[in-house]
């Protein structure tokens, strides 16, 4: 007999968003169910974010090993034992595996149930031997990798995000279907690691980026002896012996072969829909993901979906602001919209790529070329010198009046400095605003007010303004 549970919320998936949304219920001392049929703490923890900023700051020392001796330490070559990584990746996601634990769920007072979850009807899901009739749903399954119909790749034991980190060995040379944000990361952590790296990609790497400084990362990428191939489509791949891995590839003069022992597909990301029944429920759905207003509601008003299955942005913090969202509407019925036009994001490769609000190409087509474009370089920066971290620059798109549109850094730690400019979009800062903060030196951190201040030095000739900006740059 199936045993009945009646909670206030029943939460689908246990990764970043669905863990947020049962954990803030239960502070509330909301009932609530959450079910998990894989790994608890989904994507991020086991298969996505933290394995793989593990795996790029263990390449970050092996590089930094390499390249001491400017600092008058001399360079070695690293001894990379390949097991070792792996079990320091495996240690850190045991350090944070804690805090998504089914223990530490149970104690918050939420019922964690390890089944798959798939919907009977508009208001009842099934999990195991559960059925669950709750007054609200929250569909948080996630994504998996994108696997496309490339002829013979079900033949080739290929690699994923899901497996990657399992391995224990060196791969030879590894070959990257993909030249977003995950295999762009992939390729430098590996290639530091010691593998020979090839990425290849349909169109342009990084193509969601801004190509100015999205070139400076695969310039970089590419002095470490990356090979990384654009406009290339792979048309067919092959295994060759034991091992290798041949890739047929099409590019704009002709067919090609590329040979590698190993082969990682990064091709972009599926929402996790398949196995909930949705149509059951009256949840429309696309090849995106579930349909979701911008109160992240479905097509069934008693359902919610948030994070990588709702069909936009896919990141941690993306699934973690839907779960606060969905939270302010069912525990305080509070006014809640999504504005994805303040969501940052980072690739972290090194140097580092950070993005938030509009690009500049956006920015002159929204407002009609009625835009200003500031731009400051590391390598004006005394902490940048003193670190040796000169490349990069930031750039700073404003309407006429100084009103912030983006910022998009490239260079050290870009990834920490993106935060003040997402609360500045976030909060319509001016560069006036901006101009006016006192940034501690020496922090990288300063470029961002150096390229401000540039928007008033531009903004007018007259000279007392000149005399303004010059008192600026110096005390600023
Ligand atoms: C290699 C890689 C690196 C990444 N790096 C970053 C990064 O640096 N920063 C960042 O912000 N984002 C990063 N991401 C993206 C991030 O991992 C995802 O955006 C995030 O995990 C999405 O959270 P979620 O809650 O929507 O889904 P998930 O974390 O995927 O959780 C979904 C959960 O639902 C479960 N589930 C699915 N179907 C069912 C079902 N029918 N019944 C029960 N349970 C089910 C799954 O098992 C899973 O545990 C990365 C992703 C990858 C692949």
């Amino acid at each position: 007999m199936a045993t009945i549970l009646k909670p206030d919320i029943c939460v689908i998936g246990a990764g970043s968003g669905g863990l947020s949304v049962a954990a803030a219920a239960a502070a509330f001392g909301v009932p609530v169910v959450l079910i998990e049929k894989g790994k608890m703490g989904g994507d991020c923890l086991n298969y996505g974010c933290v394995p793989s900023k593990a795996m790029i700051a263990a390449g970050r020392r092996a590089h930094q090993m390499r390249n001491a001796d400017p600092f008058g330490i001399a360079s070695v070559e690293p001894d990379i034992d390949f097991r070792k990584v792996n079990a320091h990746i495996h240690s850190v996601i045991s350090a944070i595996a804690p805090n998504d634990s089914v223990e530490r769920f149970t104690a918050l007072g939420v019922r964690v149930i390890r089944e798959e979850a798939r919907f009977k009807d508009r208001r009842t899901v099934i999990a195991g031997d559960a059925e669950i009739r709750a007054r609200r749903f929250v569909v948080a399954t996630g994504s998996s990798p994108l696997v496309p119909p490339i002829p013979g790749l079900d033949e080739v034991d290929y690699l994923t995000n899901e497996t990657i980190f399992e391995r224990t060995r060196r791969a030879g040379h590894l070959v990257i279907i993909g030249g977003g944000p995950i295999g762009i990361e992939l390729a430098q952590a590996h290639r530091r690691l010691g593998c020979e790296v090839t990425v290849v990609e349909a169109s342009s790497a990084l193509g969601k980026d801004d190509p100015e400084l999205a070139a400076i990362v695969l310039a970089r990428l590419r002095d470490e002896g990356i090979t990384i191939r654009e406009k290339t489509k792979v048309v067919r791949v092959e295994r060759r012996g034991k091992t290798i891995v041949r890739v047929h590839v099409e590019t704009q003069s002709g067919s090609e072969t590329i040979d590698g022992t190993h082969l990682l597909v990064a091709a972009g990301r599926a929402a996790n829909v398949e196995t909930l029944d949705l149509g059951k429920a009256g949840i429309a759905f696309d090849r995106k993901g579930i349909k979701v207003s911008d109160k992240l509601r479905t097509t069934n008003r008693r359902v919610y979906a948030i994070g990588d299955v709702a069909g936009g942005l896919q990141f941690t913090h993306v699934a973690n602001y839907h779960a606060g969202l969905v939270i302010r509407a069912l525990l305080f019925r509070l006014p809640a919209r999504e504005d994805p036009a303040i969501i940052p994001w980072i690739t972290f490769t090194d140097p580092e790529l950070a993005h938030v609000g509009l690009n500049e190409a956006d920015a002159m087509k929204q407002y009609k070329g009625r835009i200003r474009v500031l731009r400051w370089p590391y390598a004006e920066n005394d902490r940048a010198q003193a670190e040796r971290e000169t490349t990069g620059f930031i750039k700073l798109v404003t309407d006429r009046r100084g009103r912030l549109l983006g910022a998009t850094i490239v260079g050290a730690n870009a990834g920490e400095m993106i935060n003040m400019w997402a609360l500045a979009i976030a909060k319509k800062l001016t560069m006036r605003d901006v101009a006016g903060y006192v940034s501690p030196y020496p922090t990288t951190s300063e470029i961002g007010k150096r390229a401000a201040i540039a928007y008033f030095s531009d903004a007018t000739r007259k000279p007392s303004v000149r005399r303004v900006v010059r008192f600026l740059r110096f005390f600023g």
